[in-house]
């Protein structure tokens, strides 16, 4: 793979994805701007791509002698780059991040066949033990004495297609909960995507509340949620009725073996408005001898979503867990508190989100063309680097 360099990704951004108007007008909130709002946000976003995401990094990349083969313009300092992200606008770069997921729907990156589902889940990111920000929330010990501040965000994935592509974040600062956090970001990605872009939203038991059930209703959207102990008369109800019935269905799942139980009468709990619950239940036997099982509940009706495709749908959650947070946390450094304001934190982790978005696109649909070979993300990375020491030629791919 010789061709990948931050000159051609530049181009596949601006032409392809059609970003070329959000760079040159990206919602910059500076009062007298010296270096162009566009080469400050390529380089965050390269330096994301690229694995060199401090600050720092950052400006090291747009003072180096690689700085025309990056594709940026002039260099800088870190105190601009702190100075631009905590006046970036997030809402924009939202929309920029929805519409290059659009526009992967739009050209049919996703598998055919498949139900689009988003996934929304909740996570911590980024300790400080003095207080800095209005998102700093306290952690307490059991004496009540503040230990620290954490910083929490949901995130919403598209998956269950093929491609796990992480589209938009929400904050949820002290006084503020998860699920509260996760309504009002299914609320904006369901604004900035289209009310039919997906069909189900999947989520842990943890978001399992009432409220944020009715408000993918409202959003025309079906749920696929975990059923866990925090939903106790009806998790003991689904307990009792399988555990003393044989499974309905068994199917193989890779070299995998999988039981489910499958029923949609049970009665909703109190502030749920459904008329019944589906449940569902399964035991995933491994090859080695180990069971994984997990309870499930939906709205999906029986007759039009069987069994197995339900099965699919709620292994789908994984993806955000493992190519959303896992990947984020442990490439993109979304642990790390680049600067400690509220507005610098979300756009860090906005842009690390449509890094990853963008770097899937562009390795699992773009390279990976005619006969190409699939490229590892660390392969990927590897040739960008490589390619960089490699003679400037005139490009125009
Ligand atoms: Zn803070």
């Amino acid at each position: 793979m010789n061709g990948p360099t931050p000159r051609r990704l530049w181009n596949y951004v601006t032409r392809r994805l059609r970003l070329r108007d959000y760079f040159q007008d990206p919602g910059d909130g500076r009062r007298q701007p010296q270096i162009p709002a566009g080469v400050l946000l390529w380089a965050l976003l390269l330096g994301q791509l690229l694995r060199r995401s401090s600050f720092h990094a950052v400006e090291a990349l747009a003072r180096s002698s690689a700085r025309v083969r990056l594709a940026i313009h002039v260099p800088f300092g870190d105190d601009t780059l702190r100075y631009f992200a905590a006046r970036l606008d997030a809402q924009r770069l939202r929309q920029a991040l929805a519409e290059v997921v659009h526009r992967a729907k739009r050209n049919k990156a996703f598998d055919p066949g498949r139900r689009i589902g988003l996934a929304v889940d909740g996570t911590g990111a980024g300790w400080r033990t003095r207080q800095g920000c209005t998102l700093c929330r306290p952690k307490h010990n059991p004496e009540e004495q503040i230990l620290g501040y954490q910083h929490h965000l949901v995130m919403i994935s598209v998956v269950g297609t093929g491609l796990t592509l992480p589209c938009d974040v929400e904050p949820y600062g002290p006084g503020d909960s998860e699920y509260a956090a996760g309504g009002r970001l299914l609320r904006r990605a369901i604004a900035n995507l289209g009310k039919r872009f997906a069909q189900y939203v999947v989520v842990d038991g943890g978001l399992a509340t009432a409220p944020f059930l009715h408000t993918a209703g409202d959003l025309g959207l079906r749920i696929v949620a975990r059923l866990k102990e925090n939903l106790p008369e009806l998790f003991s109800a689904a307990q009792q009725r399988f555990l003393s019935q044989p499974p309905q269905v068994v199917f193989g799942y890779g070299k995998d073996r999988v039981e489910v139980w499958d029923a949609d009468d049970f009665d909703p709990w109190m502030a749920l408005r459904w008329e019944t619950v589906r449940v569902l239940f399964y035991r995933q036997h491994k090859p080695d001898g180990t069971v994984v099982q997990a309870y499930w509940l939906t709205d999906f009706p029986a007759a039009e979503v069987g069994p197995q495709s339900l099965f699919h749908m709620a292994k789908s959650r994984w993806e955000i867990e493992n190519q959303g947070f896992n990947e984020a946390k442990n490439h993109h450094d979304i642990e790390h508190i680049r600067h400690h304001h509220a507005n610098s934190l979300v756009i860090a982790w906005l842009v690390a989100l449509m890094a990853l978005t963008i770097e899937r696109l562009y390795r699992l649909r773009y390279l990976h063309r005619g006969r190409h070979r699939v490229a590892s993300s660390a392969q990927l990375l590897l040739t960008l680097w490589l390619n960089l020491s490699r003679p400037c030629t005139a490009d125009s791919s």
